[in-house]
């Protein structure tokens, strides 16, 4: 067992709920939660911000991608990201970055940069992390692992519902599924870290289950793990 508890690996494709998910089964066995998706939008965010053109970023390097200055602060149970030391949380959720983030996260330097920090974050334990490649590549000795799935239109009626967008609208319906599936196309035929489910993954799919069914699912995985 590490110092502070189990590491739980929650991945699966946009807008799956791993987050919220994942700060809620953190909240309820008292352990840190780590968003990585958060990290790979602060650097898009910040290249974007930066004037660096999407069709550069292939090529950006370490030095490059540490000069675009995003940090990350432990804040209670989970992480503030700030890009050159101010607050990002809101600005790496903007439409923009839903739309480059996929190139940036292809990026092999971006990875690297990555993989060193989000490591050290597992090192004493008690860690939920989601992401695309938490349980095959940054943490395949997770305790736990989950790869959450859902049907493509009710993951873009939830982005909808989050956006405060009419999520019965067929039309938005559709461009919100194009736009997620679009993503997770991207993510998972990257040559690098590519999103998929590790052979010792538990699959839950979340289609028809409410937010507190599939918190309390992964809750009794985690149980039966933490007693091991
Ligand atoms: O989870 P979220 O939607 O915030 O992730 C944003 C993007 O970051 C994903 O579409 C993916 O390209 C990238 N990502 C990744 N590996 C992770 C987490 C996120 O490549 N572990």
């Amino acid at each position: 067992m590490r110092a502070d508890g189990i590491i739980i690996a929650i991945d699966g494709p946009a807008g799956s709920g791993k987050s919220s998910t994942a700060s809620a089964v953190a909240a309820a066995l008292q352990y840190r939660h780590l968003d990585s998706g958060a990290f790979y939008r602060a650097v898009t965010r910040a290249a974007l911000d930066s004037g660096i053109p999407p069709e550069r970023w292939a090529e950006l390097t370490r030095d490059e991608v540490d000069a675009l200055g995003v940090g990350a602060a432990p804040q209670g149970p989970a992480y503030r990201i700030t890009i050159g030391g101010v607050d990002a949380m809101e600005a790496i959720r903007a439409p923009e970055v839903n739309a480059h983030v996929s190139r940036m996260a292809a990026v092999p330097a971006v990875r690297d940069w990555l993989f060193g920090a989000l490591r050290s974050a597992g090192e004493r334990g008690g860690l939920v992390a989601d992401g695309r490649d938490i349980g095959t590549v940054v943490f395949p000795d997770a305790e736990l692992k989950v790869f959450l799935v859902c049907a493509p239109e009710e993951r873009a009626r939830r982005r909808l519902r989050e956006q405060g967008i009419d999520a019965t609208d067929t039309t938005e319906i559709h461009r919100e599924t194009e736009r997620l599936t679009g993503r997770d196309t991207a993510d998972s035929t990257r040559a690098v870290a590519p999103l998929a489910r590790a052979a010792d993954a538990v699959l839950v799919d979340t289609t028809g289950l409410e937010f507190d069914e599939q918190v309390n699912a992964i809750l009794r995985l985690a149980e039966h793990a933490i007693r091991g």
